[in-house]
């Protein structure tokens, strides 16, 4: 299975990191060795100063998938849930500065946590659901996706233009603003509508 991620899409997020608004969805992989169980506590990883969160909404393809129309794309998910794609920023800073690809930053061990699922039928609008994450305690990250650039259903369908979509596959699908770092000790637990979908320690 695989990962695909989408970046820059909310505006907000986009902002705080100076980046440039985009004319498409800016995508990314991360493999299956990527994943982290909720269960699991996350690891600094040792080639980076700083490691951040970015919680995200993630989908589950449950069905196979190209060149999928975008009012087709709610049958291929019946589940949603929230995770964290984890970054080594500094990483990321020097090799987006050079231009190279980012997957030494993106796509290590334990940097994609993939929390609970929901069955989406427990939600009454996929494009109006809110989602937290808490560190030690303090709110740091708040979204919704109404503010998506890109709607999950519209994402949905560019990514299977690309990449057929298999079962199993995820869709990490961007992170609010309120990205920062986490430092050994941390406590970060995620909410997707109020349901807790995370909890995990940093070590
Ligand atoms: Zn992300």
């Amino acid at each position: 299975m695989k990962i695909i991620c989408v970046g820059r899409n909310y505006p907000a997020h986009i902002e705080e990191l100076e980046n440039q608004r985009p004319k498409e969805p800016v995508l990314f992989i991360k493999p299956d060795t990527s994943i982290l169980q909720k269960k699991q506590a996350f690891y600094l990883p040792h080639f980076t100063q700083e490691a951040h969160y970015e919680v995200e909404v993630m989908v589950k393809i449950d069905r196979i998938g190209k060149h999928i129309a975008p009012n087709f794309a709610s049958k291929y998910y019946s589940q949603i849930g929230l995770g964290i794609d984890f970054t080594a920023r500094s990483l990321q800073s020097e090799l987006k500065a050079k231009g190279l690809p980012w997957e030494k930053a993106k796509a290590f061990d334990g940097s994609a946590l993939v929390g609970e699922w929901f069955s989406k039928t427990q939600f009454s609008d996929i494009n109006a659901l809110s989602f937290r994450l808490d560190k030690n305690g303090t709110t740091v990250q708040q979204g919704n996706t109404a503010q998506m650039l890109w709607k999950i259903n519209e994402l949905i369908a560019y990514c299977s233009q690309f990449f057929t979509l298999k079962i199993g596959d995820l869709i990490f699908t961007g992170t609010p603003a309120g990205v920062g770092p986490v430092a050994e000790g941390d406590h970060l637990v995620g909410f997707l509508e109020n349901r807790e979908a995370f909890s995990l320690k940093v070590k």
